[in-house]
């Protein structure tokens, strides 16, 4: 298990000089590159369920896509710190990171970490999609995930929100409404493909755009050199 610890912010203090338990969501992905539907499902979730903190939590050896990311964990790292940017909220975590054991990042290992760094009245609740959602009893021990903390379930275009088992509501918050119709892979297509399509106007935040562009990720001629993230 990697070592790194959650880094204390400005909303720490503001919980804790307001002595209440801080709302604190992990958010858990890719990342390759973070787009305007990471920020939306984000901003969505913090609004409706008064979130203190988004931890956006870019992994670096994700078990069900073992292909590897594109860009490096660091490239996905400094990107999600850009995008952050756009939402006091928001915070990067290198909670996620490479592990060093040649262990794959089990969420449940995460969570288990990230649960431990947290004062115990703090209330820990995990973000995701509604297509992610549906692999979770492929994930590593399903049941522990439930059980650790608060889901919070996000509808995605083409991937509607299911119904949940009554057993289930308790723990997992389902957020419909937030239809931004894009992904990474579209975004990565479109990087490698034509140069126009970088313009796509919002998509990616613009610092990240400028990112990509100066360290020419995705490009057909770009680095992609670290795919194992
Ligand atoms: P890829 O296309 O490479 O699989 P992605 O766009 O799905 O990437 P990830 O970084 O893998 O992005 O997603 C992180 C989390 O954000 C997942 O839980 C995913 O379901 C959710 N998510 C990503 N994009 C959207 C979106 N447009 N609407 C709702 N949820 C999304």
């Amino acid at each position: 298990m990697n070592g790194v610890q959650v880094e204390h912010s400005s909303s720490d203090a503001r919980g804790a000089a307001a002595g209440r338990p801080r709302r604190i969501a992990f958010f858990g992905g890719t990342f390759d590159p973070p787009h305007r539907g990471h920020l939306a499902i984000a901003a969505a979730a913090a609004d409706r369920f008064h979130l203190d903190e988004v931890l956006f939590a870019p992994v670096a050896d994700q078990p069900l896509k073992r292909a590897g990311a594109c860009a490096s964990f660091a490239d996905r790292l400094a990107m999600v710190r850009l995008a952050c940017a756009a939402d006091s909220r928001f915070r990067a975590t290198a909670i996620d990171g490479p592990r060093g054991d040649g262990r794959p990042n089990y969420t449940i290992d995460t969570l288990t970490l990230l649960r431990s760094q947290l004062p115990p009245q703090d209330e820990l609740f995990c973000l995701i999609g509604a297509d992610s959602f549906r692999d979770l009893p492929r994930w590593r021990d399903p049941d522990r995930l439930l059980a650790i903390c608060e889901w919070i379930v996000v509808s995605r275009p083409g991937f509607p929100l299911q119904s949940f088992a009554a057993e289930q509501t308790r723990r997992i918050h389902p957020l419909e409404g937030v239809q931004v119709d894009v992904s990474s892979t579209a975004i990565r297509a479109a990087l490698a493909g034509t140069a126009k399509s970088i313009a796509e106007p919002g998509l990616i935040p613009p610092e990240v755009r400028e990112y990509i562009r100066k360290h020419r990720l995705y490009s057909a001629h770009g680095t992609g050199a670290d795919r194992t993230g």
